[in-house]
């Protein structure tokens, strides 16, 4: 099976360029339903949750529904209040590590998609006491300069309180291999799921696909629940982007997945242990074309699996996901060859 990687790696970089806070995903989603019309699926819809559903039928009437499950949204931030000076303050969307926020740069989003620079920032060195130097403030005690001197300018580049925003970086390639950039959790499983709908384009298999493209997987595996009860699969795959630990001063037992080793296959996180058809059935689908594949060894995080799988009366789900380093961070790093090997893992689960 050929993947076309010029293709894959525009892909994700327009799609890691958008911006889909969790609850405001519209632009990513717009896009997805616009990618989809050119991509031989039955039928296309947004769900009263904003997520992006899609079918196509299969050959066999008796053959498996299998849902494919990428999350849209990716972490961000939500303004809580903006100061008589001008300055911003923020709430979390998902896990964000406080230590890797000053200094970053944040671009807000506002309701006609336009989008604003800031930066990160709290009380200046100068002014601390040498204790303070050494903590480091909650995200909502810091504040995010975006250059506007009073409230009223904030307002009327329609920020308000409510609006969200991300880190800003444009993604870029850093050699043949290597991806930069930000929200590859979980763009990586969009473009994953938009590939092979597209390798599959003109084909008819025996089983039948449900997609779901779902909303806020980042503040509690959300759009993934009503998505599936909607869409009724036999079995589900949650297509998404896992941390890779493959760095300095990680002990060998500790390195849950390496980039450049292949789609890892999750055993068990903190939302689900999957079934051990379910993984029996991702390794058969590698056996065929011989595709590298590692496991995932840490038992942490969860996803939109372990939502499926609760589902009207079980559904029994698993995880494939492409290592990243520096994950929920303002800049993350994969390697592309996964993401072929993902695809090519991915059709083979859906046909078998
Ligand atoms: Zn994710």
């Amino acid at each position: 099976m050929n993947v076309n990687r010029e293709n894959i790696i525009t892909i994700q970089k327009e799609l890691s360029n958008l911006i889909g806070c969790p609850g405001r995903e519209e632009e990513v989603t717009d896009y997805l339903l616009l990618k989809l019309e050119q991509l031989d699926v039955d039928k296309a819809w947004i769900d009263p949750l904003g997520n992006v559903l899609a079918i196509k039928e299969g050959s066999d009437p008796n053959g498996l529904r299998i849902l494919l499950d990428a999350h849209v949204d990716e972490v961000g931030f939500m303004i809580t209040h903006i100061s008589d000076d001008g300055f911003i303050y923020i709430t979390p969307l998902g896990g964000v590590d406080k230590r890797l926020m000053l200094s970053t740069l944040l671009q807000f989003q506002n309701e006609d998609r336009e989008r604003t620079i800031g930066v990160v920032s709290s009380t200046p060195p100068h002014f601390t006491k040498p204790d303070e130097r050494e903590k480091v403030p909650d995200i909502t005690e810091m504040f995010v300069d975006i250059g506007c001197k009073t409230k009223e300018e904030v307002i009327e580049r329609k920020l308000d309180i409510g609006s969200v925003g991300t880190f800003y970086i444009e993604c870029i390639q850093l050699n043949e291999d290597i991806l930069l950039g930000k929200a590859f959790d979980d763009r990586t499983g969009c473009n994953i799921i938009l590939q092979v709908l597209e390798s599959l384009k003109g084909e008819k298999i025996p089983n039948t696909l449900l997609i779901n493209f779902a909303v806020q997987e980042e503040v509690g595996l959300r759009g993934a629940k009503a998505a599936a009860y909607t869409l009724e699969p036999n079995i589900a795959l949650a297509i998404e982007n896992t941390s890779a630990n493959d760095v300095p001063n990680v002990s060998i037992p500790k390195v849950s997945t390496k980039i450049g080793e292949g789609p890892a296959i999750t055993t068990a996180d903190r939302s689900l242990i999957v079934p051990k058809t379910i993984i029996d059935r991702i390794k058969k689908a590698a056996e065929i074309d011989d595709i590298k594949w590692q496991y995932k060894k840490s038992v942490t995080g969860g996803t939109d699996a372990g939502s499926i799988s609760l589902t009207r009366s079980g559904i029994p789900s698993g995880v494939v996901a492409v290592p990243c380093r520096y994950i929920h961070a303002s800049a993350g790093l994969l390697n592309v060859e996964d993401i072929e090997n993902a695809i090519k893992l991915v059709v083979n689960f859906c046909k078998i």
